[in-house]
């Protein structure tokens, strides 16, 4: 992001203008929130992400980027016409969790929406690791599985997740390098087992997220999660210097992989649980793997 004075490209005055790179644009900051919810309302009408009466289940981590995506969806609800609920897993890490939960539930009572919360600790189970599996990795099918029962479990058709545009790029250029074209795609239509699920900002970038949730004063935390792996987010390098050297070109790289991939996203989910029937794209699902290991069940 770039401060500078200059005219607002939207409504010309003169002052301080926020310049996000990959927009190609300089807004003053009363014009920035307004342009971050038309670019993901133009987005999710061109994508098809929802209709009309449709209630969006919101997963909300605690963390900025969710915390925006529940913001946007709700200021452009009514003219979208959809009803929203916050979705939080309650991971059962101790004081991180603690502080995550205390923050989604600002945020709600501050957006007015209904919030549901899940917690892993009533399944019986923490988070471990599991075979070669790291925690971390274990923390985020159990996440994905809980997000996509409870939505199910609410009768919603619509899950709604903060993945930004420096979540697709990683997820893409990880694909690339381990010789698949497959990534995270912007809808994954329904399944018998899974609702819809959206990337509403999934060119959007956390350039801009960071300025949305300050700007609007969000609650939300920057405690970094205690399993998080910075393996996860080893290309971010990569593509700060592509946006340095090629303004936009992060958010071309990105349109121009979209149309490329032709495969279907890898929750495809084809198998069923034999343990508790739930869909799942492993042997068993991840929460019965971590059954059998803590609690002995066969
Ligand atoms: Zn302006
Ligand atoms: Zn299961």
């Amino acid at each position: 992001m770039l401060l500078h004075s200059g005219s607002c490209a939207v409504c010309k005055t003169e002052g301080e203008l926020i310049e996000i790179s990959q927009f190609g644009k300089a807004l003053c900051p009363s014009c920035f929130p307004a342009f971050i919810q038309r670019h993901v309302r133009s987005l999710m009408r061109r994508r098809q992400m929802h209709r009309k009466g449709d209630t969006v289940a919101v997963a909300l981590s605690g963390g900025k980027d969710s915390a925006v995506l529940a913001h946007v969806l709700k200021e452009i609800s009514w003219n979208m016409r959809i009803e929203l609920v916050g979705l939080h897993i309650d991971m059962g890490l101790g004081a991180y969790s603690e502080l995550s939960e205390r923050v989604v539930r600002e945020l709600c009572e501050k957006l007015r929406i209904k919030l549901e919360i899940t917690r892993v600790s009533d399944f019986g189970v923490s988070i471990q690791p599991v075979g070669q599996f790291r925690q971390c990795n274990v923390c985020g099918a159990v996440r994905r599985a809980l997000m996509n029962r409870t939505t199910r479990n609410l009768g919603l058709q619509v899950l709604a997740t903060g993945h930004t545009l420096d979540d697709i790029l990683q997820f893409m250029l990880k694909a690339v390098l381990s010789g698949h074209l497959d990534a995270p795609r912007p809808v994954l239509p329904p399944s018998e087992h899974r609702p819809r699920k959206i990337k509403p900002l999934y060119f959007t970038p956390e350039a801009a997220t960071s300025v949305y949730a300050d700007l609007l004063e969000l609650p939300y935390t920057e405690e970094q999660c205690p399993l998080f792996d910075p393996a996860g987010r080893r290309f971010n390098e990569i593509f700060d210097l592509l946006e340095q050297k090629a303004p936009m070109g992060t958010i071309q790289y990105a349109h121009t992989m979209l149309r490329a991939m032709k495969r279907v996203g890898k929750d495809e989910l084809k198998r069923i649980c034999p343990m508790c029937g739930e869909p799942t794209n492993t042997e068993l699902c991840p929460i019965c793997r971590l059954r059998r290991q803590q609690l002995g069940e066969d």
